[in-house]
């Protein structure tokens, strides 16, 4: 049997294609996940509060908003399986994707969403105040009240670690960039914009060795990477700004990806360079990295596969007929 639609991943970019999907009768079979590049229902479920997801005027709890999205998309016939795709051959029509429980399925069309993941340092003391104090999104969890006016620090150089340290400003006292090297990597016009602020302080050739803190993060333990000299920082909140890895290790020989590693589409649509497959959500974004962003492209990638799929429909009946 051929799959009209197989979905890779779970996060609000595979649910929204799942809904949709559904609700256009394709009937998508959508692989959760399991282990490969986070845990079904995606980064979300590691989180707590959701505060800019619309339409819940009081915050949503990650997992919550999850549990509503795989449940809305199982209303309108997703069949939905706990497990990793493990292989895919996109070379051959229909495509092949093989699971980890070695589930065979072929499909007229897939939509991969297996979005991306944080690098984290995995420092001593990280686990306890992930969430509580240390994230990887300023956008995310910068108006978290235990950072009001508080010291912040951020870890990196790129033009990603200026943006958080800059949108953190708007809630800190004070910002502590912390960079590893002796310049940073961002353009000009970014490193100015960090060199002219009075809210930042660049710790140059410093490096972060542990966090500590009570029920809260109290402080970040950093060395000079020129003097050795370990000191430590009083900060409320820790951000890594150090970049996320596309979870496309399984499409590197099939699909056209950028120099970062994530799938390229084209122009304003989800399409990739195969007829037939799709991306969406953070798996082809390394700019926006939101949930609605992700539910967003999740959306357009369905609706693109439909009208793509009622067009191969087409043509096969006018060239039977
Ligand atoms: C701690 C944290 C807090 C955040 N807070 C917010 C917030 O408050 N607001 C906001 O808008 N955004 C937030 N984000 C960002 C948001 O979670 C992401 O932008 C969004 O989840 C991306 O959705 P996605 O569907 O592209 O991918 P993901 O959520 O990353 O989901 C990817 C899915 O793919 C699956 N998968 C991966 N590989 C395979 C495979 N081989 N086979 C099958 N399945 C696979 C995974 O199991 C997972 O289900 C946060 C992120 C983190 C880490």
């Amino acid at each position: 049997m051929v799959e009209n639609l197989v979905i890779i991943g779970s996060g609000p970019a595979g649910y929204t294609a799942a809904i949709y999907a559904g609700r256009a009768q394709l009937q998508p079979l959508v692989f959760e996940g399991f282990s490969a590049g986070g845990i079904p229902g995606g980064q979300l479920m590691t989180t707590t509060e959701v505060e800019n997801y619309p339409g819940f005027a009081a915050g949503v709890q990650g997992p919550k908003l999850m549990q509503e999205m795989r449940q809305q998309a199982q209303r309108w016939g997703a069949k939905l399986i706990i497990d990793d795709a493990i292989a895919v051959d996109f070379s051959q029509y229909p495509f092949t994707l093989t699971s980890a429980d070695t589930l065979e399925v072929k499909a007229r069309a897939v939509i991969i969403c297996t979005g991306a993941t944080a690098k984290r340092l995995h420092l001593p003391g990280e686990e306890k105040f992930w969430n509580n104090g240390i994230s990887a999104c300023a956008i995310c969890d910068g108006a978290n009240p235990l950072f009001a006016n508080a010291d912040i620090a951020v870890v990196g150089g790129g033009d990603s670690a200026i943006e958080e340290a800059l949108y953190l400003t708007k809630y800190a006292r004070q910002v502590h960039l912390l960079v590893r090297s002796d310049r940073l990597r961002a353009s000009k016009t970014m490193q100015n914009r960090v060199f002219n602020h009075t809210q930042i302080h660049i710790h140059w050739q410093t490096s972060p060795l542990s966090v500590d803190g009570d029920q809260v993060l109290r402080c970040v333990q950093v060395q000079d990477n020129r003097t050795g000299v370990i000191y430590n920082i009083a900060v409320s909140g820790l951000f890594y700004a150090i970049g996320h890895t596309p979870n496309t290790q399984l499409f590197q020989e099939q699909l056209e990806l950028d120099e970062a590693g994530y799938i390229k589409t084209q122009g304003k649509s989800t399409a990739t360079n195969i007829p037939g497959i799709w991306a969406a959500g953070d798996v082809q974004d390394h700019i926006y990295r939101q949930a609605i962003t992700a539910a967003g492209t999740g959306c357009m990638a369905a609706l693109e596969a439909e009208r793509w799929l009622s067009e191969q429909r087409a043509s096969l009946v006018s060239f039977a007929a």
